[in-house]
């Protein structure tokens, strides 16, 4: 390509990035000035979003371009400080062109309650999001800050950043940016779903059905090298290792499967379904509870049950006498 033709290229390149910048004001993923958004051009220069500026109002001149050390080449305005993450992940993975970062609400919910992003919920996470990770707290803006995704950056393209929102990245500005909006709308399904009631998972078996879909769109998951058969994939996780500390543990999302695993927060185990009991009476519906768990029912149980023991047992000792 001619001089004149890069030239042109990069700004409309540079549209892109604010008319994408837009979309993620205009949804609500980044209040105020938050959020910042990159695309590499060429081996040394990186296309970003200025510091200070609301995403929603950029012009193709507001923004800079940075080294791979994050060092400003050119733009008037200061490039990101959060630059560094996106640099970071892009040095970790040649495939990867453009990083969004942002503060999606029910995303970021879910990174401030480190609540694990449930697996076979929705077929369509499983094919274009596959695993999510959270990656540890950390002061934002420094190196190791961006240094937090490293062990989960290679198989995944989605991190929920702990208590402070999510990055995701991808082939171009649009896959990188498509990705937010999935993660934020699965999130939002999953409160929605949960102030319901229960949640319903479909099955290993099923998982592993869309998952060996994905190299037919082109899509790679690391899960697929690693054999899908006889494969724990809706309750295990890839991101096990890498937190350098226990991992964040399901709280309000556990799947059946792996509620044993976690005695003090098995939500589902302890939902009583509606239905009839052996007389064909109709069975209590679970007790609602302020913050949408049924484990008020379980506790209602066993002060029942209690309850009938102490009877039978002063029945018992008052018979014998
Ligand atoms: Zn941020």
């Amino acid at each position: 390509m001619n001089v004149n033709g890069s030239i042109t290229n990069e700004w409309k390149l540079r549209e892109q990035m604010c008319e994408i910048g837009r979309r993620v004001y205009n949804k609500g993923f980044a209040a105020a000035n938050d959020g910042n958004i990159s695309l590499r051009l060429d081996q040394e220069r990186v296309l970003c979003t200025p510091t200070r500026v609301s995403k929603g109002y950029m012009k193709p001149d507001d923004l800079c371009i940075v080294d791979l050390d994050g060092k400003q080449i050119s733009g008037k305005r200061k490039r990101s400080s959060e630059i560094l993450l996106h640099l970071t992940i892009m040095k970790a993975r040649d495939d990867v062109r453009s990083v969004v970062h942002c503060h999606p609400p029910h995303a970021t919910a879910f990174a401030v309650a480190r609540e694990p992003i449930p697996k076979c919920v929705l077929p369509e996470i499983e094919v274009f999001l596959g695993e999510v990770a959270i990656s540890p707290y950390e002061t934002p803006g420094g190196q190791s800050f961006a240094d937090t995704v490293l062990p989960f950056v290679k198989d995944t393209e989605t991190i929920l950043l702990a208590n402070h929102g999510t990055v995701t990245y991808g082939s171009d500005l649009e896959d990188a940016y498509f990705k937010t909006e999935i993660i934020d709308a699965y999130c939002r399904i999953l409160i929605l779903a949960r102030q319901l009631g229960r949640v319903n998972y479909y099955s290993d078996q099923m998982a592993a059905e869309l998952i060996s879909l994905k190299p037919k769109l082109g899509i790679p998951d690391p899960r697929i090298e690693r054999g899908l058969e006889n494969c724990d994939l809706c309750g295990n996780s890839l991101f096990r290792e890498g937190y350098g500390a226990p991992p964040p543990e399901p709280k309000v999302f556990v799947h059946p499967k792996i509620a044993s695993e976690f005695p003090n927060s098995p939500i589902e185990s302890s939902y009583t379904p509606l239905g009839r009991d052996s007389q064909g009476k109709p069975q209590p519906a679970p007790a609602a509870s302020t913050n949408g768990r049924t484990t008020v029912a379980a506790t209602d149980t066993e002060a029942i049950v209690q309850a009938i023991t102490d009877q039978v047992m002063r029945a018992m000792s008052g018979a014998g006498r």
